[in-house]
């Protein structure tokens, strides 16, 4: 199989809308690339479960990256040549990064006293409902955990210290949206994004070139690691700080920011790649 661009991107607030989840504003570019066979890599911190239906919902079959670079897996059913020497794990070949939830909650039950913390793997499914405001099935969803544990802070956070503690365990706490989140030390998106990048690179007979699309602090690692690094607009209209050479920034924030920005990527990249100018039949008008 042949891949030309290899796209990595973050959901949440790039390509999904930050209220809404919507996806809308990139629908047009999310079929251009579908009809060119350009992979798009979903790389989040949710879960393999959650991607699986994000998967379905955006109407992929292709490789994703969980749990902020935790695991990699590839259905066994996809086309790479390089895949005989990895793990397998159900419909799955995988790539681990990440240390077991297992472990990691072992480690989170010894901090917990001490900090006045409390993890996924400590609330009903109600409190996390209530702190998230998603609907019951995709918290559950979010609470089948394979890399990292999300936690708040009841009393006063002493993050300092369990940084330190943490790191003695060989595990590290990343901040999120609403949670904290306890994992791997060392682990990030763009180390899985740099494997991934080299798995399809030793399938693949030229170079391949690589995007990446963010908005938030844990996706520079995977700007970092990609030829074309994109930065979506929040919603304020700010963006991330980052000092990386040749970054773009997009003109809108959330899912119009990313069509446009992977629009103007795919306008300057396609007809270089002999791949045309055009997506095809269903590309009626253009949204820049
Ligand atoms: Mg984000």
């Amino acid at each position: 199989m042949d891949f030309p661009l290899l796209v990595f991107t973050d959901l949440d607030g790039t390509l999904l809308d930050h209220q809404s989840y919507s996806f809308q504003g990139a629908a047009e570019t999310l079929q251009r690339l579908q009809h060119h066979a350009i992979p798009l890599i979903l790389t989040s911190s949710k879960t393999r479960v959650e991607l699986e239906a994000l998967q379905e919902k955006l109407r992929l079959h292709a490789p994703f990256i969980a749990e902020n670079g935790g695991g990699l897996f590839i259905p066994r059913d996809y086309d790479l040549t390089a895949t005989d020497l990895l793990e397998t794990a159900g419909d799955y070949y995988t790539m681990v990064f990440g240390r077991p939830y297992s472990s990691i909650r072992e480690v989170f039950e010894t901090l917990r006293p001490r900090y006045s913390i409390k993890g996924f793997g400590d609330m009903a499914l109600a409190e996390i409902i209530a702190l998230t405001g998603l609907p019951e099935e995709d918290v559950e969803r979010a609470r089948q955990r394979d890399f990292s544990e999300p936690f708040i802070f009841l009393a006063e956070p002493r993050l300092e210290k369990l940084q330190e503690e943490a790191g003695a365990h060989g595990l590290q706490v990343v901040r999120g949206g609403r949670f904290f989140h306890l994992l791997g030390a060392g682990q990030d998106k763009g180390l899985a994004v740099a494997a991934t990048t080299r798995l399809f690179q030793a399938s693949c007979p030229r170079k391949i070139t690589t995007v990446g699309l963010g908005d938030a602090a844990n996706d520079l690692p995977m700007l970092r690691a990609v030829d074309i690094p994109v930065l979506v607009q929040k919603p304020d209209g700010s963006f991330e700080e980052t000092r990386l050479a040749g970054v773009r920034c997009s003109p809108f924030p959330g899912s119009r920011g990313w069509g446009a920005a992977m629009t103007a990527i795919l306008d300057e990249w396609l007809p270089q790649l002999g791949l045309g100018h055009s997506g095809g039949p269903e590309m009626t008008e253009n949204t820049l």
